[in-house]
């Protein structure tokens, strides 16, 4: 697969085309970003970290029926994906109460929130990735009520897989954020999953092992993201540059 000219670049990912129209390729970058960029900086190696964990949740999900974008990865920080029509939402899914709801509502952090709560943002940047609800995603055209109801039931079967796996290497998975596009009629997981994206923390200590520490300057950014890709992928963290067989690839079948 050739990667071709840049479709887009975000904050810590840039997007590719390739000589193949229904593929892309993500490449997931140094940079971390938090605060709606307001702290910004590039730590080494924290792609590849992110990429890896992404590509672990991605095959995970989709053995267990959940459609993504993922195709495989291409080296330890780049992966192909199916071309999504993106849907400029953010859905969050909280099992505990943490960050932003608690800043804004009254919740004591910790507090178990059993059904989950789903709260969808708005992903727009320049007004601050408002929270929406039902009635205004359907307004405003970003989904249909359908596409809302596949979203949400998505998220909620996502929740429930990633909570066990984590679960398995002791760490709670607090809250994350995902997002989703369209393949034809098909809704597909797109983006990332990483620790960027989620709030994960070790079960017995309550430690951030998460973009909180970078958020709150809580120790070492990296350490820690080292240490928690190797602890989710349950695998020895891959030195800096080592490339990774697709991951994807079937082994041959013996004769
Ligand atoms: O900040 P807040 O508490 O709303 O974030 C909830 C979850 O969604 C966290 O895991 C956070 O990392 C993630 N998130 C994200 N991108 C955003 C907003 C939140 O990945 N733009």
């Amino acid at each position: 697969m050739k990667q071709g000219k840049l479709l887009y670049a975000g904050k810590a990912k840039s997007v590719f085309h390739t000589d193949n129209k229904d593929t892309l390729i993500v490449e997931f970058r140094d940079d971390i970003t938090a605060f709606d960029g307001g702290k910004k900086d590039t730590l080494k190696n924290k792609g590849s970290y992110n990429a890896g964990v992404s590509a672990f949740f991605f095959e995970h999900l989709e053995k267990h029926g959940v459609k993504t974008h993922f195709l495989q990865m291409l080296d330890n920080r780049r992966m192909a994906v199916r071309r999504l029509e993106m849907i400029p939402l953010e859905v969050i899914v909280r099992n505990v109460a943490a960050g932003s709801i608690v800043r804004n509502y009254p919740f004591k952090e910790g507090t178990k929130l059993d059904p989950p709560v789903i709260v969808i943002d708005f992903k727009d940047d320049t007004r601050h990735d408002p929270m929406l609800n039902d009635d205004l995603i359907v307004a405003l055209k970003l989904a249909t009520p359908a596409e809302l109801k596949a979203m949400k039931k998505a998220a909620l079967g996502i929740n429930r897989l990633l909570s066990a796996l984590l679960a398995k290497q002791g760490i709670l998975l607090v809250d994350f954020k995902i997002e989703f596009g369209r393949q034809g009629k098909t809704i597909r997981l797109g983006d990332e999953i990483s620790m960027d994206s989620m709030r994960l923390w070790d079960k017995k200590t309550k430690e951030s092992l998460d973009k909180d520490v970078y958020r709150f300057n809580k120790g070492d950014v990296m350490a820690t993201y080292n240490r928690v890709a190797g602890r989710i992928t349950n695998a020895a963290a891959r030195p800096a540059g080592a490339r990774k067989k697709p991951t994807s690839a079937k082994p041959k079948a013996k004769k």
